[in-house]
């Protein structure tokens, strides 16, 4: 067994470990990333991309408005073109009762600062022409919500974090942690070592409620599985990511540079647990959800599809902060939204371990809270 010391630890090498490894590190951390297989293997190499600052929930607001800053000023800070592309965000409202929850969520957006607006469904044709526009009553259409490429950022975030001292470490999958009189001493690997540092983050995504029992912590994360597709790329047609809320509904977004369409919906029931098989369901439902939004992708042809995990927290909320044991960290249960939430989360609890508070309070987020689900705009 090899012994090695970091100030910090962080286990997963998905979004949210690089990115808070990349803050620590900036921080003057020396940080240990320790990766099970190799970044991006988990939830973050299978999510399509989107980013937006529409949710209902204030603090998630503020959180995205820091985060869409970081991705627009990634390619200065961090030195990598992350393919981001303000192409906006729009949610298509069917029935009054959508519309009522879109313009309640307006509001709160509005007051955070948000540049958001509930339009008809004539300017709705407008931001996406060919829009099916049948019984379409409008949508909440923000322009500054977009999409980037989750492998360059996370491998952007790493190759810094690198640069600055740091290590990442493949292959290499946390099997144990040790506390002492309350505290986080170090973590032991598959391969024998034990990782010595005083501080340790549980990054692992869907595994984080493994990883927490492993300090006798409970974190309440529970993967369900989520399908996507790319089809071949075709001619720009389609600006924003357009999101159908409806029953049989679905959500997509054009990639800006290569022009593929790559979207998502979640067969029902629900598939818990870690399964990643495609369904058939999808691979023929999907088309049709997305023909009846755009007729003119009639004729464009599915290339591949996938699944993945999304890492639900009981209210749909991230789980950020301190636990029980001091010195073990956690930043998980991103609820589907852990690509987008990825470069504000990790700047805020490098701020909150290197300092013991972030300039946003994540405080809501924390473990320690009662977990009640609601908001409309998830
Ligand atoms: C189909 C689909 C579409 C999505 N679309 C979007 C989107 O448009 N926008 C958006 O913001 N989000 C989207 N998401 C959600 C997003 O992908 C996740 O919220 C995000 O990737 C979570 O990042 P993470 O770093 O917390 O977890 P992960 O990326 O899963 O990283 C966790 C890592 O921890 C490692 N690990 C686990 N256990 C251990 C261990 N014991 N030792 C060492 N390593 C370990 C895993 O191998 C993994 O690499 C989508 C997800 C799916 C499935």
């Amino acid at each position: 067994m090899s012994r090695k010391t970091a100030d910090a630890v962080i286990v997963g090498g998905g979004i949210i470990g690089a990115a808070v490894g990349y803050h620590l590190a900036k921080a003057g951390f020396k940080v240990a990333l320790l990766e099970k297989k190799f970044p991006c293997a988990g939830s973050t190499g299978r999510c399509i991309g989107g980013i937006r600052a529409q949710f209902s929930h204030e603090l998630t607001i503020k959180v995205m408005l820091l985060s869409i800053k970081l991705f627009q000023n990634f390619k200065e800070e961090v030195g990598e073109d992350i393919e981001w592309y303000a192409g906006g965000y729009l949610f298509l409202a069917f029935d009054e009762e959508r519309k009522k929850s879109f313009g309640e969520a307006i509001e709160i957006q509005r007051r955070c600062g948000l540049d958001v607006a509930f339009v008809s469904a004539d300017e709705c044709a407008r931001i996406v022409p060919g829009l099916n526009t049948e019984g379409l009553i409008g949508g909440a259409w923000c322009p500054t919500d977009g999409q980037a490429n989750p492998f360059k950022v996370t491998f952007g975030y790493l190759k810094r974090m690198r640069d600055m001292g740091s290590k990442v470490y493949t292959e290499t999958e946390v099997v144990g942690i040790n506390i002492h009189k309350g505290r986080v001493v170090s973590v032991v690997t598959n391969k024998g070592d034990e990782f010595f540092a005083p501080v340790v983050l549980n990054a692992a995504g869907p595994w984080a409620s493994e990883v927490g029992r492993m300090a006798g912590v409970e974190v309440p994360v529970a993967p369900d599985r989520h399908e996507a597709l790319v089809t071949e790329a075709v001619e720009r047609c389609l600006d924003p990511m357009l999101v159908d809320y409806r029953s049989d509904g679905c959500y997509f977004l054009q990639h800006y540079g290569t022009g593929h369409i790559i979207g998502c919906y979640t067969p029902v029931p629900l598939v818990p647990g870690y399964r990643l098989d495609s369904s058939d369901e999808f691979v023929t439902e999907m088309p049709r959800r997305m023909i009846r939004l755009l007729p003119k992708l009639s004729s464009v042809k599915v290339l591949r599809q996938w699944a993945g995990s999304y890492e639900m927290s009981p209210d749909g909320n991230p789980i950020c902060g301190k636990t029980s044991v001091e010195g073990y960290y956690v930043a998980a249960g991103m609820s589907g939204h852990g690509f987008m939430f990825g470069p504000a989360i990790g700047k805020l609890m490098a701020e909150l371990i290197t300092t013991g508070k972030s300039t946003i309070d994540l405080s809501e987020f924390q473990l320690d809270r009662s977990f009640t689900k609601s908001e409309a705009m998830k």
